[in-house]
This record gives C-alpha cells, structure tokens and sequence, in this order.
C-alpha cells in the first residue's frame, strides 16, 4: 500500500488519460481515482499533476511532471473554479 502503487497508476494514466478509470485505489480498492494535470502559476518548468481517490479521498500530489501527451492541463483558476481536484489527504513520497 502506498506511493509506489500511486505512481504505477500515475505512469500508466500520463500514457492514457483514461487509464485511471480502470484501476483500483491502493488504498481502498475502489475504482473511483481521478486525475488532473495543473500548471503552475510561477514555474515555467513541467506541470504539477493531481491523482486522488474519489471514494477515500487518498491520492498523491506530484510537481515538476512532463506535460501529458493527451488531455487537458488546467490553470490553478481553471481548476479551482471547476471545483475539479477536491480536497484529499496526500500521501508522502517514501
Ligand atoms: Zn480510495
């Protein structure tokens, strides 16, 4: 249990987008993960990428990403507005 499960999901989800809808929560098993890719305000380097469990509300929080070859990156605002990344416990790099 813990980051490394979230980070194969989150591999998996940068190729596809759609990948997360498939897979389970390393924490509590259900299949109800989203993901949102956000561009930092100040940084001009890589995007900062959400992946949280929508059921649990567990997911990790990971900066300085490659910028997804499909789908959509949100500016904070954006995001913040549409309400999309809800509030969850972030789970520490080990
Ligand atoms: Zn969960």
């Amino acid at each position: 249990m813990g980051f490394p499960q979230w980070l194969d999901i989150y591999e998996e989800a940068w190729a596809d987008e759609r990948a997360p809808a498939g897979r389970s929560c390393p924490e509590c098993g259900r299949a109800e993960l989203g993901l949102a890719f956000v561009r930092p305000a100040s940084s001009s380097s890589g995007v900062m990428a959400a992946l949280w469990c929508g059921a649990c509300l567990h997911g990790v929080f990971l900066g300085n990403c490659s910028e997804p070859e499909s789908g959509r990156i949100w500016s904070r605002d954006e995001a913040r507005r549409a309400g999309l990344v809800p509030n969850y416990t972030v789970i520490p790099p080990v």
